[in-house]
C-alpha cells in the first residue's frame, strides 16, 4: 500500500499514521524525519542537505525527492509506505508521480483527514502545559483535577506560545491555503479518500481501513 497522508495541525495524524503503519506493514516517511536520517548518516545526499539546512535555507523538492526515493527502495519498504510531509503542493506531486512512475510504481490512496475549523482550534487553544514537570492536558478533554494547576506537582499550567489563537488560526490558515491545490490535483487524479476526523479516533480508523478497501 503506498500512501500519502493529508491532514491539518490537530487532526490526530500522528496517531493514525502509527496505526496505519502497523495495520498495513508499511513505513511511515515523514519529510523531517528523512533528512534528520541522511544528515546523520552522511550519505551524499544528507550531506548536501546539511548545507541547506545550516545556512537556514529550505531544501530544494528535488533533493527530498532523492532522498525519497533511496528510502522507498530500502528492503523495509516493500509493503509500501505512507508519506507524511511531502508532497505538499501540485508541483511537488508531479515530481514524485514522474519518480515512482520511473522505479515501476504508483500511489494507491491520498488519504486526506477532515476536520471543521471551529473544532480544530478547540483541539489546539485548548492544550495546557505544566511549566515545571512538562505534563500536559485539554481543558476540555482531558483537564488537569486541579484546575489550573498540574495534578502531578501543582505547578501552575501555561498555555505554550504556538496554542494561542492568534497563532493556531495562522497555523490552519496556512494549511488550507497550501494543502487546497493539492487536494484539487489529487481528487482529479481520482486517488483521494475524504475522511471524517471529527469522531472518536476508533470511528476514524475504522473509515480509513474501509476506504483502503479493507473490511473494518
Ligand atoms: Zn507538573
Amino acid at each position: 500500500m503506498r500512501l500519502v497522508l493529508l491532514g491539518p495541525p490537530g487532526a490526530g495524524k500522528g496517531t493514525q499514521a502509527a496505526t496505519m503503519v502497523e495495520k498495513y506493514n508499511i513505513v511511515h516517511i515523514s519529510t523531517g524525519d528523512l533528512l534528520r536520517a541522511a544528515v546523520k548518516a552522511g550519505t551524499k545526499l544528507g550531506l548536501e542537505a546539511k548545507g541547506y539546512m545550516e545556512s537556514g535555507q529550505l531544501v530544494p523538492d528535488s533533493l527530498i525527492l532523492g532522498l525519497m526515493e533511496e528510502r522507498i527502495q530500502q528492503e523495509d519498504c516493500q509493503e509500501g509506505f505512507l508519506l507524511d510531509g511531502f508532497p505538499r503542493t501540485p508541483a511537488q506531486a508531479d515530481a514524485l508521480d514522474e519518480m515512482l512512475t520511473k522505479l515501476g510504481q504508483k500511489l494507491d490512496a491520498v488519504v486526506n483527514i477532515e476536520v471543521p475549523l471551529d473544532k480544530l482550534m478547540v483541539r489546539l487553544t485548548g492544550r495546557r502545559v505544566c511549566k515545571t514537570c512538562g505534563a500536559t492536558y485539554h481543558v476540555s478533554f482531558n483537564p488537569s483535577p486541579k484546575g489550573d494547576l498540574c495534578g502531578n506537582c501543582g505547578a501552575e499550567l501555561i498555555q505554550r506560545a504556538d496554542d494561542t489563537e492568534e497563532t493556531v488560526k495562522n497555523r490552519l490558515d496556512v494549511y488550507e491555503q497550501q494543502t487546497a491545490p493539492l487536494i484539487d490535483y489529487y481528487t482529479k487524479a481520482g486517488i483521494i479518500k475524504n475522511i471524517n476526523g471529527d469522531q472518536d479516533i476508533k470511528k476514524v480508523l475504522e473509515d480509513i481501513s474501509i476506504a483502503l478497501g479493507g473490511k473494518e
